[in-house]
């Protein structure tokens, strides 16, 4: 049963508190994560020098279990002190019951602390999964990300984009502070080889001359983004259907994206993660 204690307390838009257990669908063994159970670390990785990669493993026996987390959902992390904090799997692997998170250091945050003392074999228990994001099939989606929150919608461009059945276009716009803090940047590079793909990585810090260090056709804008750039998303992608917004990064940048587009856009089709 869910608690209050199981809040971590941040004013997350999708609350634990607010879920509803998932649909068993064709799998009805329970979701390893319905309760707080340990997952090994299996996988430690520096890709930045601030940004961790984990890799999770469940650790006790698993055949009755299952491992689901929808795209656009996260799980609650729970230290030995009883600290809880979302975090976002950018990768399930569900027959080998193994998550990745990224890992941004926060200066002197509590959980960055315990998770820091963390290492190899060691073992952190989650519980989840929570959200309430669903895509509909061929409805397009705008994306607005920035930073590490790129974890949480990692899973639903590749969700449709493996998906033969989904013609959903997708308009994606990633915020990093320059070329060297790209998140996914291979990743977002073969994502516009698809038909359907429209991806944008805006630099906040401008002014880097880099345009040798780019790849072919590599879509990066040397500058921050901009209230005009979402307007102009908003009327491109309004103009050739039904479609949905999906947001993802801190309460600035969501009030700025939400601000920019204004009355635009119903409410219903904002979806915050
Ligand atoms: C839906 C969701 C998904 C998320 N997914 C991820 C993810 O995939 N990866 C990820 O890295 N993060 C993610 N986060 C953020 C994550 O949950 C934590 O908030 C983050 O790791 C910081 O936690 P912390 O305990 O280390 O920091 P906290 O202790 O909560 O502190 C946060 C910041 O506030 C500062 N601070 C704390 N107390 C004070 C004070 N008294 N005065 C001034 N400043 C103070 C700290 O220095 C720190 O920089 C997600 C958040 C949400 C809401």
């Amino acid at each position: 049963m869910i608690t209050e204690s199981d809040c971590c307390g941040n004013g997350c838009t999708n609350c634990i508190l607010d879920t509803k257990p998932l649909q068993e669908e064709d799998d009805n063994r329970p979701n390893a994560l319905s309760i707080y159970r340990k997952y090994n670390i299996v996988k430690i990785l520096d890709l930045k020098p601030n940004i961790t990669k984990y890799t999770f493993q469940l650790t006790e026996n698993c055949d009755n279990l299952s491992l689901r987390i929808p795209p656009g959902h996260h799980i609650m992390m729970r230290s030995t002190e009883l600290l809880i904090r979302p975090y976002s799997p950018f990768s399930v692997t569900t027959a080998d019951f193994e998550f990745e998170i990224l890992v941004n250091d926060c200066p002197n945050g509590e959980m960055t602390k315990y998770i820091k003392g963390l290492n190899l074999g060691d073992s952190v228990e989650f519980r989840g999964p929570v959200g309430k994001y669903q895509h509909k099939v061929n409805r397009n989606v705008v994306i607005f990300t920035h930073g590490v929150a790129i974890a949480s919608v990692f899973r639903i461009v590749t969700s449709i984009l493996e998906n033969q059945e989904d013609d959903s276009r997708i308009y994606f716009n990633a915020c990093f502070q320059d070329l060297e803090h790209i998140l996914f940047r291979n990743e977002i590079h073969s994502w516009n080889q698809f038909w359907n793909f429209d991806g944008l990585i805006y630099l906040s810090k401008g002014g880097q001359d880099f345009k040798d260090k780019l790849k072919y056709k590599e879509a990066v804008l040397n500058r921050r983004l901009l209230e005009e750039d979402i307007e102009r998303t908003i009327l491109k992608v309004k103009a050739i259907g039904d479609f949905e917004v999906v947001l993802s990064g801190s309460k600035g940048f969501e009030n700025f994206i939400v601000n920019s587009i204004g009355n635009s856009v119903d409410k219903d089709q904002i979806n915050v993660l």
